[in-house]
């Protein structure tokens, strides 16, 4: 089994790990991809007059803020327009994919933080009304119902509070939960670098492998976003998940090429 995180920055392709995913299915295997838009839905926050506006956490971790509106873009872009042209690729190679967010069938659940203290201008501030939250369970039903039946899931953010509200979650926290819960044999983050860079400036500065114990010594290396990569790295490893590999999308064969230990191996 096989998790693939694929990252919806602004000009990830999602051409080259459809056509790979597609080779693995064909060839017996099976998988379950996850997703991002988040290029998408700032491109469409700017377009429909509301930008969007990024907060730090006093825990040091960068979120999007998510009022109702927010959640709305949200879900247009991540269920919409990101879901759907995975889905439309998948179907035109002959894969049966099945778009899904985290909300139907619960396959994310956690809780909602509906306040969230950041420092602004150095002073602590409370923000409310945010739909935002942590994926805590992953119910697996509908997933396996799909799988056992040979179609592809495609699944993204939002989550389902245990409220039954639509939440904004980290989609790599989500995979991890995801590729636990499946106990995946390999759960691939790939998005728009190489993998963890010892120097953020220099592509060439790949780190290659990091055991599971070292995550944390690795932590500092990594600023915004990669942070969560890594603590995702983590999370699927401790729940059983075999090897996870940070590479890059926007290459031939990226899916093929992690596994065979291109990119940042952990595990
Ligand atoms: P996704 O495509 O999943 O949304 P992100 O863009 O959020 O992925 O995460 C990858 C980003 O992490 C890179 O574009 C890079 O700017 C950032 N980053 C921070 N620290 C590092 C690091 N040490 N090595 C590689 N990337 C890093």
């Amino acid at each position: 089994m096989l998790v693939v995180k694929i990252g919806g920055g602004s000009g990830i392709q999602i051409a080259p790990t459809v056509t790979d995913v597609t080779t693995l299915i064909r060839a017996g295997g099976k998988a379950v991809l996850v997703h991002g838009a988040s290029g998408e839905t700032n491109l469409l926050a700017e377009r429909l007059g509301k930008p969007p506006r990024f907060v730090t956490s006093v825990s040091g971790l960068e979120s999007r803020y998510t009022d109702r509106e927010t959640l709305e873009i949200f879900e247009m872009a991540y269920c919409g327009k990101g879901n759907k042209a995975l889905v439309e690729a998948f179907q035109t190679l002959g894969i049966n994919a099945v778009g899904l967010s985290g909300l139907d069938g619960r396959i994310f659940e956690g809780k909602r933080k509906d306040t969230i203290t950041i420092f602004d201008g150095g002073k602590r501030k409370v923000l409310r009304g945010d739909y935002t939250g942590k994926v805590e369970r992953v119910n697996l039903g509908l997933v396996t119902l799909l799988l056992d039946h040979g179609y592809l899931p495609v699944l993204c953010p939002p989550a389902a509070s245990y409220e039954g509200e639509a939440v904004n979650v980290d989609g790599d926290t989500a995979a991890a939960m995801l590729a636990a819960a499946l106990k995946a044999d390999d759960f691939l983050m790939l998005s728009n670098v190489p993998g963890l860079l010892r120097d953020i400036a220099d592509r060439d500065s790949l780190i290659a492998r990091i055991p599971a114990e070292a995550i944390e010594d690795f932590m500092p290396l990594a600023q915004g976003r990669m942070k969560r990569k890594l603590m995702a790295a983590a999370i699927a490893l401790q729940g059983g998940v075999g090897r996870v590999i940070l590479a890059p999308a926007n290459v031939a064969q990226p899916v093929a090429s992690a596994l065979e230990g291109r990119g940042t191996v952990i595990g």
